[in-house]
């Protein structure tokens, strides 16, 4: 199957010069090959959204807002279908993609509110005769680049709130999972979103770089992996765009001595294994504080041996394989070198049953214990199922840890100790805290950002910090003048 760019409202007709495999993740597959747009390709989206933008931002608020309930209602209904789309390519089993989906719906239902975010101030009478107020403008075209990780959810982390504001998208999704985003585009163009309003270029490096230069694009928004973060917030921004780069993780889960186990052990297996543990609030280190490491790694081990792993089409299957061949050779090359580093493997994922095809892209998940923070399956995001357990002798050094850690994503506390609990979402330098709750992805209505070096920029993704993130304000002073109070004055204005 092809599966091509979609620009200015209908599928690309051009001959791509260079195109990438796309496999089904559970069978090890080729089911598609994907067009990489060049820069004369992306260029051609970009003028087909700066085109549309000099309509769109003048649609209305009603207008904007109908195309998102209708856009809400395709979605919901189609929502099915979409997770079969996501579950072939990406791999994740179908309940998880239909639960990716749950929390899309959410950042769409977000936008529908877009007149009242919108809504900016007015001062009467500010100075005599003189009102005050201001105004919320798009800022144009918009890119947005997504990892592979949430073919659908990342996108519209951004795009609603992107085009609810006014602006105008170019897409640019995973290579590795592309379907999704066409499946959406289609979905808004059904929903009445004007041709050109989004856009979805498919493709690598060269597609990305060619919207950071771009002079039509005004800003960009970014969720993959920090170093390709960094570089795109550094290169953005020297070309005077605003950017947000949302990049990697390595989400601590604490665990305190007064901490329900059964809660916190159920907890690490869910977030830790949960999507293959390619989530970037997936639990990857269960801070173990003293003597709760060796109960709490015997019932993770024991709750392992319990998850069945296959093809997420199959029904009991909880985890599915990995997103590449590539990808789970070096998640599977961490086992050897945790290993010989000197942390002891409690459950090797190399030898966990699969319900799948031979050929699929699997590894099992996996645990360490005892391991240290010099260690490469500590320092390094492996993005997959493989869950570290590091001991602490007390609260302090458990801090100690995750603040000195570069990343600050997420991470959680498990404690029966409120006070403690205050204390630690006081203390933690991460962006998101879950109390008990061990992937505290903020609902729509607040913001998704993480701290240090899991976020480069000031705006956070979706929720209010979205709408600030893609408009820019206005303020206007306006006098009607009285013939009387005409008159020449050098001064400067004084507010009377
Ligand atoms: P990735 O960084 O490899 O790719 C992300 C996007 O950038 C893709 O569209 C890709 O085509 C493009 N890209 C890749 N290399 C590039 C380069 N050298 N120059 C320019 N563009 C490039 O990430 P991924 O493997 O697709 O996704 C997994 C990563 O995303 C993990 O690190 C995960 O933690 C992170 N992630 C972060 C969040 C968050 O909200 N912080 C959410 C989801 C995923």
């Amino acid at each position: 199957m092809r599966i091509t760019h979609w620009i200015g409202g209908k599928a690309w007709t051009g001959l791509a010069q260079r195109t990438g495999d796309v496999y089904d993740p559970a069978t090890g597959q080729v089911t598609g090959r994907v067009d990489f747009a060049s820069a004369a390709d992306v260029d051609e989206a970009v003028a087909a959204a700066a085109e549309a933008f000099t309509r769109w931002r003048h649609a209305s608020l009603a207008q904007r807002a109908n195309v998102m309930f209708a856009f809400r209602e395709l979605l919901h209904k189609r929502r099915t279908e979409l997770a079969e789309f996501i579950t072939a390519e990406h791999g994740k089993v179908l309940s998880d993609a239909a639960g990716e989906i749950q929390r899309a719906l959410e950042s769409v239902e977000f936008a529908c509110g877009i007149p009242q975010l919108l809504k900016g101030g007015f001062s009467e009478n500010a100075s005599t005769k003189v009102d005050v107020y201001s105004i919320q403008q798009p800022l144009g075209v918009v890119g947005v680049i997504s990892p592979f990780n949430f073919p659908a959810m990342v996108p519209l982390w951004f795009v609603p709130n992107a085009i609810a504001c006014g602006n105008t998208v170019v897409l640019k999704p995973s290579e590795k999972d592309p379907s999704a985003a066409n499946f959406l585009a289609e979905l808004f163009a059904d929903a009445g979103l004007p041709d050109g309003v989004l856009n979805v270029v498919h493709g690598d490096k060269e597609a990305v770089d060619r919207l950071l230069e771009h002079r039509s694009v005004r800003a960009i928004s970014f969720v993959g992996s920090t170093p390709v973060a960094r570089y795109v917030y550094e290169t953005g921004t020297r070309n005077g765009k605003r950017v947000q780069a949302l990049g990697g993780a390595k989400n601590h889960m604490v665990v305190l001595p007064d901490a329900d186990l059964d809660l916190a052990a159920d907890a690490a297996v869910s977030a830790g294994f949960g999507s293959a543990g390619e989530r970037c609030m997936a639990i990857s280190v269960v801070v173990a504080v003293d003597p709760v490491g060796d109960e709490l790694v015997n019932k993770i081990s024991e709750r392992i041996a319990g998850l069945r792993v296959g093809d997420g089409r199959r029904p009991g299957c909880v985890m599915g394989p990995l997103v590449t061949g590539a990808h789970r050779d070096k998640v599977r090359a961490y086992l050897d070198a945790g290993r010989s580093a000197g942390a002891k493997l409690v459950v090797d994922g190399r030898g966990h049953p699969v319900d799948g095809d031979h050929a699929g892209f699997w590894l099992g998940p996996t645990l360490f214990d005892h391991v240290g923070a010099d260690m490469s399956i500590y320092t390094d995001e492996i993005f997959g199922p493989v869950l570290s357990v590091v001991r602490v002798p007390s609260y302090d050094a458990a801090v100690d840890l995750v603040n000195t850690n570069p990343y600050g994503n997420g991470t959680a506390i498990f404690t029966s100790d409120g006070g403690a609990a205050r204390r630690y979402q006081n203390e933690v330098e991460v962006g998101m805290v879950g109390v008990n709750v061990p992937i505290p992805v903020p609902v729509s209505y607040y913001s998704f950002g993480g701290w240090k070096d899991s976020l480069f920029g000031d705006s956070h993704a979706y929720g209010p910090h979205g709408v600030h993130f893609y408009t820019r304000a206005k303020v206007v002073t306006s006098r009607w003048l009285d013939p009387a109070d005409r008159g020449v004055n050098l001064g400067f204005p004084q507010n009377t």
